[in-house]
This record gives structure tokens, sequence and C-alpha cells, in this order.
């Protein structure tokens, strides 16, 4: 079954505006679980879950990345309606891989913010699945 997600300019976003909830990406400890998981290269082969990782596992890239996405990122309405943020590297650059039973199965040039509204837990990780996206209010092709 095809999952149908929809995508809006930050501006043309019907529930409004998205700022970053909190000044520390890592102020919590469940935003630092977070981080630790996308920044660490999984080492068992078996792990049949894709998990991304980033390419920079420094902290402040982290945060960089995180400030720059609710900046820039265009927002994801996914099949649960649940609302997150999504942005490619403007080069279309990896900035991350992701990796599933020891393998790289993509290089990720997207951002994701998932959870973008909770202080305490929005996080960000790569993604390698963003094609271009028409926003659906106004019609602008993003990527
Ligand atoms: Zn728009």
């Amino acid at each position: 079954m095809l999952t149908q997600y929809t995508y809006y300019c930050q501006p043309c976003d019907p529930s409004g505006s998205i700022t970053m909830p909190s000044n520390n990406p890592l102020g919590h400890k469940n935003q630092r679980r977070k981080y630790k998981k996308h920044t660490q290269l999984p080492n068992q082969v078996n792990s049949p879950t894709p998990v991304s990782v980033f390419t920079d596992r420094l902290a402040s890239s982290y945060v960089h990345q995180v400030e720059d996405g609710y900046k820039n990122a265009i927002v994801e309405y996914d099949d649960q309606n649940r609302r997150n943020l999504v942005s490619k590297d403007p080069n279309h650059n990896p900035i991350g891989q992701t990796i599933m039973n020891g393998v790289v199965i993509s290089m990720d040039d997207g951002l994701k913010i998932v959870q973008p509204d909770l202080a305490n837990k929005y996080h960000a990780f790569t993604t390698g699945s963003l094609s271009n996206k028409t926003c659906a209010a106004c019609g602008t092709v993003h990527w």
C-alpha cells in the first residue's frame, strides 16, 4: 500500500508556523539518546531495522543542522497526520547514510526533524528518501 504524505512550505502550513521549542536540541535525555543513535554506526550485522547515521558526528554540527532545519525545512504530514520538518542539503551532498543489516542502503542528503513541536522530544536524523515535493497549498516545487 502506498502511503500518502502531504507537504507545505512553512508559511503555507494550515497548522501554523513552527519554531524550535527549546534552545538546546540536546537538552533532554531523550534527545541525547536519539542523538547517540543517529551518530554511531550500528555494529550489529543483523539489524533489520534501518538506522540513519550522520557523517559529521559532532554535537555542535548536529545542533547546527537542527537549527538550520527549522529555518529552511518544509513541513511534512505523514500518513498518521503527524507533522515533521524535512529539508535537503542545498548541493545534494550526503550528510549521512542509512544502514540495514550492516549494509549501506542509501546515501542521505535529506534531514528530517520529527516531533518538532515538543521541547523534550524533537530530534533529527538523515534520510535518503526525499524526491521533489510540491506544496499542497501554493504549488511551489521544493528541491
Ligand atoms: Zn506553499
